[in-house]
């Protein structure tokens, strides 16, 4: 393996003299900046997994981009989608004193000679013979959160989920490194972006570096290496406040919207919610006057025919339409009137959002439903740029968007109004999830949380693991020779994996492994796990079985025929059908057993390690039980007995409305 980053070159450590020369002609790099290149380069230096880092809009990726490829010994082949971040990124590497190429047909240049290209990734797709000798060693991909990928490189499969948009862009990215994979096996991939979620599949990468397990195992992008919080660029005084101000008088209504099934939302049914709104002249009077002492006010609009709606009720001389149907010399005559502070109201529909620079924006007025947490970022971002006199930015949201303004630990939308970020311990090893859940003062009552996300390190226990540092020390010692800091040369070798507990899981009836409550096959035998629509068909089809679409749980401290205390468990349906569960909990063993057959499944906060030591105790505390979705019975002599009782229900049968425990 050869590392891209062999050689130091690093400021701090050359000689007084020729620092201060340097300083001169070298960008300064911000701390943040500095620490984002090292952590790259030390993963790089013991790995060719792919990395990702994370930057908020404004961090100045482009200055981290053009460090290190200077740093970098093979060649560098730097993509983005747009031409105005190849250009960008170009410029930024050229304050450096140094040249380099640009592989762009938007930009009429089409160079790949030099140690270090910036190229759309559009024409370098069609150029790839230019990039296949195997000397380029890393591959950088600005604004990643575009591109999808897996590790298995299931890109059809993905691209036909998140609809024809994302096809090209996914292809063509896959096409770039697998050519370049194939002259250079061990090349170096690493992604940048400020948002690292997609639409539907979550964070991007799988570990993050502060131990925690974010995204999918097959997530092509493993680590992320480096992150910087857009709350902590605020606090140090890189980037300007956001201010939200909510409880605007008016506002749109999206929460009927169902997104089609890109996960976008249709434009007939947006225009169906803002089109001849009696809200829009309110929302618009608002915004001029909550921008009256300021400079620049970007408005994001639901659809075109809201974007000039919305137009017509600004003041003419000052406001400015650009959509995706704006031709390019229009649009860019009209983003300089608008930087030069010419036109003050900027309206755009979706298309001004990555790449887009303002500092001055002083305003973000959003009109319109953000689909992800990613794009909502992303608009907020186009505010939050420093810029001579400006304070804050106001970010005005007339549309009700559930996302956090600042980075979120969760992916997932929120999944209720009351729901909120809560801290769950694991009961295995100690890692501080943060999921989505409800508190009742310090205490959390209810969590989504399915698998723990504590990273755990082992050392020296994988064969596999064990080969592959070999080989690497081995290429080590022959390619650079006395570089031994690869962390595999030692003989320990480090491997991590997710901690395996599960807060809500499905059991495997053959081998009664903890299964991901949406997985269809075992992860631990293989087999196929039972569809619980298979369940329940069979289950209504049998004379001796009983299905309850369970509509209410009731817990009883009682006693069984002999006067021993009992905790009596009953599921009733719509229809006044019940079935009963008996439980002991005078003994620990009683206790353990109920915590293990019954606790597990019924806690709406699993994992909180409560352990009631009485039926009266759990029927006191019924409020931390929620009920199966569905309970099947079996006749067994003439009783019937609970067989299965099914939860996280999704599938053909309907479930009853408001199931709830109740004491
Ligand atoms: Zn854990
Ligand atoms: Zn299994």
């Amino acid at each position: 393996m050869i590392c891209p980053f062999p050689e130091w070159l690093d400021l701090s450590t050359m000689p007084l003299m020729s620092r201060s020369r340097s300083a001169n002609a070298f960008p300064q790099l911000r701390p943040y900046q500095t620490q984002a290149v090292d952590n790259v380069i030390a993963h790089f230096r013991g790995s060719d997994d792919p990395a990702v880092v994370v930057l908020p809009t404004g961090s100045g990726k482009s200055l981290v981009i053009a460090e290190l490829a200077r740093r970098a010994r093979g060649r560098v082949l730097v993509l983005a989608h747009v031409r105005e971040l190849v250009e960008q990124n170009h410029a930024k590497y050229l304050a450096y004193g140094r040249e380099a190429d640009i592989f762009s047909a938007g930009l009429g240049r089409k160079e790949s000679g030099r140690q270090v290209v910036f190229g759309s990734v559009q024409s370098v797709v069609n150029g790839l013979e230019d990039f296949a000798s195997g000397d380029f060693t890393l591959l950088v991909i600005d604004e990643c959160h575009r591109v999808s990928l897996t590790r298995d490189s299931k890109v059809e499969h993905h691209a036909a989920v998140s609809g024809k948009g994302d096809r090209r862009t996914a292809s063509t990215y896959e096409k770039v490194i697998a050519r370049l994979r194939e002259a250079r096996p061990n090349l170096k991939v690493l992604g940048l972006t400020a948002t690292p979620y997609r639409l539907g599949e979550g964070f991007l990468y799988h570990r993050h570096y502060h131990g925690m397990v974010k995204g999918p195992e097959n997530a092509f992008f493993r680590d992320c290496v480096f992150e910087q919080p857009l709350r902590v660029m605020v606090r140090q005084g890189y980037l300007a406040e956001p201010r939200r101000i909510d409880g605007a008088m008016a506002f749109y209504d999206f929460s009927q919207l169902m997104p089609q099934r890109n996960g976008q939302f249709a434009e007939r049914d947006l225009n169906g919610v803002v089109q001849g709104n009696r809200a829009t002249p309110q929302i618009i009077h608002d915004v001029i006057e909550r921008a009256r002492e300021r400079v620049g006010v970007m408005i994001f609009a639901a659809t075109v025919a809201h974007a000039e709606e919305v137009l017509g009720l600004l003041p003419s001389e000052e406001s400015a339409l650009v959509t995706g149907a704006t031709p390019g010399p229009e649009r860019e005559r009209l983003i300089a009137a608008f930087k030069a502070r010419e036109l003050k109201y900027l309206v755009n529909v979706a298309v001004l959002t990555t790449g887009f620079d303002a500092p001055h924006v002083d305003v973000i007025a959003i009109l319109r439903p953000t689909e992800s947490v990613g794009l909502y970022q992303q608009i907020v971002g186009r505010g939050l740029r420093l810029s001579p006199g400006k304070r804050d930015c106001l970010i005005l949201d007339y549309a009700g968007n559930p996302w956090e303004l600042y980075a979120p630990e969760i992916a997932q939308a929120r999944p209720d109004g009351e729901s909120e970020p809560v801290q769950v311990e694991c009961p295995e090893c100690g890692f501080a999830n943060t999921f989505w859940g409800k508190r009742d003062g310090d205490f959390v009552i209810e969590h989504h949380g399915r698998r723990c996300q504590g990273l755990l390190f082992t050392r020296g226990q994988s064969p596999a693991l064990s080969i592959r540092a070999q080989s690497h020390a081995q290429s080590e010692r022959s390619n650079l020779a006395g570089e031994s800091d690869a962390g595999a040369g030692s003989g320990a070798v480090e491997s991590r994996h997710q901690c395996t507990f599960r807060f809500r899981f499905k059991v495997c009836e053959q081998c009664g492994g903890e299964n991901d409550i949406a997985a269809r096959a075992c992860g631990h035998c293989g087999e196929r796990l039972v569809d619980p629509d298979d369940k329940l068909r069979d289950a209504l089809k049998l004379r001796h079985a009983k299905v309850l679409r369970v509509s209410g749980m009731q817990l009883e401290a009682t006693t069984n025929g002999r006067g021993v205390p009992r905790l009596k468990v009953t599921y009733h349906d719509e229809d006044g059908e019940t079935l009963n569960e008996w439980f002991g909990l005078e003994t620990p063993a009683q206790q353990h057993v109920f915590a293990r057959v019954f606790l597990r499944q019924h806690l709406r906060a699993p994992g909180s390690g409560w352990r009631p030591g009485s039926a009266e105790e759990t029927a006191a505390e019924a409020g931390r039980l929620r009920a199966p979705d569905f309970v099947i019975g079996r006749k067994s002599g003439r009783h019937w007995r609970v067989e299965e009782k099914l939860f996280d229900y999704v599938g053909r049968y309907r479930k009853a409305d408001a199931a709830g425990a109740e004491a």
